[in-house]
This record gives C-alpha cells, structure tokens and sequence, in this order.
C-alpha cells in the first residue's frame, strides 16, 4: 500500500448499490460512512450489512463509521431539481416537514422560532446561501437573503449553536447508538458536541469493547473545550462544514491546523472533512485548490480524508475516491517524516499517571528511531486495542506499519489509522509465538517479504496492557 493517508468514503443514493460499493473498495475507501441525518436507522443498517458482505468478498477491511445527526437542523426538501435563493429577497422560516421553496422554507426544528434572535445569521448547505434574520413574528421567521445561492434536496440549517437549545447527543442519538452498538459498528461519530461531558454521555463500553466514539468539532464552544473534549474520544473530525458556519471564514484554516495538531499530541486521529473535493459532486476533476486542500490536510497530520456528497450523490463516486486516493498518495510520498518524528519527539503528550500508556509511548518512539536507524521497511504492530498502533502512528515513520490484532473489530477500527495496514492474527500465548505467527500472517498477506528484517513490536503476554517488546528479526521463508 503506497498511500498512507486514509480515505472515509460518505454512502449515499450514488453510490450504495452493491457493484459501486465493490468499486469504492477497489478504487481506495478505507471506511463508510453512514450518515443518519438522511437515513432511518433501518436504511444504514442496510447498507452497513451490504458493505461488510462486499469487503469480505474482496477479502478487504473496511471500516463503518455511523454518523449521527446530533440537534442539527434541516430544511423540508427543495426537491431534485435546483433552486435559486435569490439575493436581498426576503424569505420566511417555520416549523414544518411538507417542502421548501425558493420564499418559504419549512425546518424540522419546532425551536427555531424561541432560540433565534434579530440579527442571527443562519447559514444554508455548508454556507452556500446565508440569511439574516429580521422578524420573529407569530410561527414564522422572516430573513432577507444576504447571500443567494443554489439549494436541493433537505440542506441543513445552521443556527449558532450557542443559540441552539438542543443538547448532543439527541435522544434519537441515543437510541441508534444502541442499534449500531448491537450491531459492532466500528466508530460512531457525534455531530455538534459543545462539551467533554456531551461526550461523556455516549453509552458505550471503550473500544476495542465498543465502538471509536469520533468527535465532530463544529462548534465555538467545542473549540474553547478542545483537549478535554480531545482526551475523551477516540478520534476527532475537523467537521469544517458547521465548523465554517461558526466561526469566521479565514480563521477556518487555523483551527484546521490546531485541532489536528492538538489530535497529534494526544494520539487521536484526525479526519479532516468537507468540501473536499466538492466540485466534483458534478465535474470529473477537482479544482487545483481543491487538490491542494487534500495535500495540505495530509501535510497537516491527518489521519483521513473524507469525501460526503461527492460520493454520497455525486455523478461519479469511484471517479471521486480514484482522483482522492491519488492525491492523497503523491502528498504522502512527499511528506517529510524525519522531520514530523523529530517535531513530535517535543509536541507529544502521555498520560504520566497511566504507566501502560508512557511505556507504549516510549516503546514506540524507540522504534521509530531503531527502525529509521536500521533502514527498516516495515514495523509489525501486534496491538490488543489499537492503542499501540496509533501511537506508533504518530510519529509518521517512512516504515510501512501492520497492524495485527486477534479482534476483528480492532482490525476494522485500524482502517482509520495513518499508514497502517490492518491484518487479524489468531489470537496466541506468549510473545514468542506472537512475534511468529505475526511474521508469518503478514508474510502470508503479502505484507512483508521472507528475508526482510523487520521491527516487531508487542506485549511480552497477552495480558499486558503495555507495549514493552521491540524485536528486530528477518521474516522466515515459508
Ligand atoms: C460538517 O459539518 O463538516 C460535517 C462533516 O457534518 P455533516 O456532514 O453531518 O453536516
């Protein structure tokens, strides 16, 4: 695997039939997602179902990551064919679900009318039509267009959310977290989190038990709570669509850089998303800032990139996640990793008070520098929870990382991880007969090369919750 950055593939109408989901497979998508802000519960268990089929079939990981609506507001459908929100037109806001037009939009929110206030601007589909409230009179919301733009289909609508009375997660959140726990889904993702504590709130067992609960950061107040909210999950979406609605437009970019950087420290990873390569919801290439936006997301730190309409109902999701896949590949090539390995040595951060957790981290940066000592290719990471991998992730090695673990679900959360390709190893005794059987699964798999001498890392048994074993060893014939 020469790209090393990872691709978070959103399902959607355009792409949820079984031969584009093969497609998506082959052409890169490390993980679905499965939005239920337009999806019932029943819908993406569907289609979650229909993924897990396909990928066994082409004998590949792929992770599911379910996404949650949160209190996110949206509007009554436009209809297939696009509307024009003309400029300094007024239009008027209500509670309704029948349909929207271009003077009256209908909102699934019976709050709107109590939590805005005159003057509150209300962004539309990512920002593309921006209005202004002037009036709450009676059950209606007047707004003049202060940016006109194009709308399909049920777009959100973004109120601010120190505005917004609904908490995260939602009931309705709760009850599909329960669904998509019952059915091993691998990461969750909670939309609108404000808090460490609304984080705290999502039942579930940590992972591998439970699923990798994701925070969306698109919020201010999350920003103002970041590594409190950081260090209660177990990954981070830079959710740049509401986050942009937040705050102003030029300081987008900087909190893009800070709150990877802050998942850098922490051993989170980050999934930079949104309007990646949004252009080609319709045209088959991006623009050239467009590739330059993946690039930088890869230069940054990501872990993942992730792509929504484009592939959820665009004219070509394969097209998409080819051109992404590519992109992403050639950024990788490019990335200075002496230099993240030497920055990180300074900008990481343990938990001193866990002693697992600080031998893991030393454990790990030990073998970043053996490996590059040595010339090493490859890093076999034998992890119980992933925790190891991730760590080792961090430092960005020009080492090919595999990452082995005895939990099937583990080895599909490994598809979020930088660099690492996700293999299961039967579940063994002691660190000698991990070490081999590590060897030679990943020999098996293609992953490394009989002859090859590799870094081994794991635990000296299976109980230790600590990384504390680095061998170097050649990979034995078969
Ligand atoms: C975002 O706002 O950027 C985002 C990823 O969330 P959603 O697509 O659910 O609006």
């Amino acid at each position: 695997m020469a790209r090393r950055t990872k691709i978070i593939a959103t399902i959607g109408p355009a792409s949820d039939n079984e031969e584009t989901l093969r497609d998506l497979i082959r052409a890169g998508m490390d993980v679905a997602r499965l939005g239920l802000a337009h999806n019932t519960i029943d819908e993406a268990a569907e289609r979650m179902a229909r993924i897990r089929r396909i990928a066994a079939l082409e004998g590949r990981y792929v992770g599911i990551l379910v996404d949650l609506p949160g209190p996110k507001v949206r509007a009554a459908s436009f209809g297939e064919e696009a509307v024009t929100i003309i400029e300094d037109s007024q239009v008027s806001l209500r509670a309704g679900d029948r349909a929207s037009t271009a003077s009256d939009i209908e909102v699934d929110y019976e709050g709107l009318l109590t939590d805005v206030e005159i003057g509150d601007r209300l962004s539309m589909g990512d920002g593309r039509v921006i209005l202004e409230v002037q009036a709450v009179d009676g059950d209606r919301v007047s707004a003049r267009v202060a940016h006109g733009g194009v709308l399909t289909g049920s777009p959100g609508l973004h109120i601010p959310s120190d505005r917004l009375s609904m908490r995260a997660p939602t009931d309705e959140d709760l009850v599909a977290v329960e669904h998509f726990v019952q059915l091993g889904a691998d990461m969750i993702a909670v939309s609108f989190v404000r808090s460490a504590e609304d984080m705290a709130r999502v039942p579930v067992e940590p992972h591998p038990a439970g699923p990798i609960v994701v925070a969306k950061i698109e919020t201010r107040a999350a920003i103002q709570d970041l590594p409190a909210i950081i260090e209660a999950s177990g990954a981070v979406m830079v959710a740049r669509g509401d986050l942009g609605s937040e705050c102003s437009i030029e300081e987008l970019p900087i909190l893009q850089k800070e709150i990877i950087r802050q998942c850098i420290a922490l051993g989170r990873p980050a999934i930079t998303a949104t309007q990646m390569l949004e252009t080609m919801v319709a045209n088959p290439e991006p623009t050239r800032a467009e590739a330059s936006d993946v690039a930088n997301a890869v230069w940054d730190g990501s872990s993942a990139v992730m792509l929504s309409g484009e592939t959820a109902i665009g004219v070509d999701p394969v097209n998409v996640v080819a051109t992404m896949s590519r992109i992403a590949e050639r950024a990788d090539e490019a990335f200075d990793h002496r230099g993240w390995t030497s920055e990180l040595s300074d900008l990481r951060m343990t938990d001193t008070e866990d002693p697992d957790s600080s031998i893991t981290d030393a454990m790990t940066q030990a073998t970043a520098r053996a490996v590059d000592e040595l010339g090493i290719g490859t890093i076999l990471c034998v992890s119980g929870s992933g925790f190891t991998v991730r760590s080792m992730a961090r430092f960005r090695p020009a080492a090919h990382i595999v990452g082995l673990s005895a939990d099937e679900r583990t080895v599909r959360q490994l598809t979020l991880s930088w660099g690492t390709e996700p293999i299961h190893l039967p579940e063994q005794g002691h660190l000698d007969d991990r070490v081999s059987a590590a060897l030679e699964v990943a020999r098996n798999r293609g992953a490394v090369q009989a002859g090859e001498l590799v870094g081994v890392l794991a635990g000296t048994d299976a109980k230790s919750r600590s990384t504390n074993a680095l061998r170097i060893e050649r990979v034995p014939e078969a």
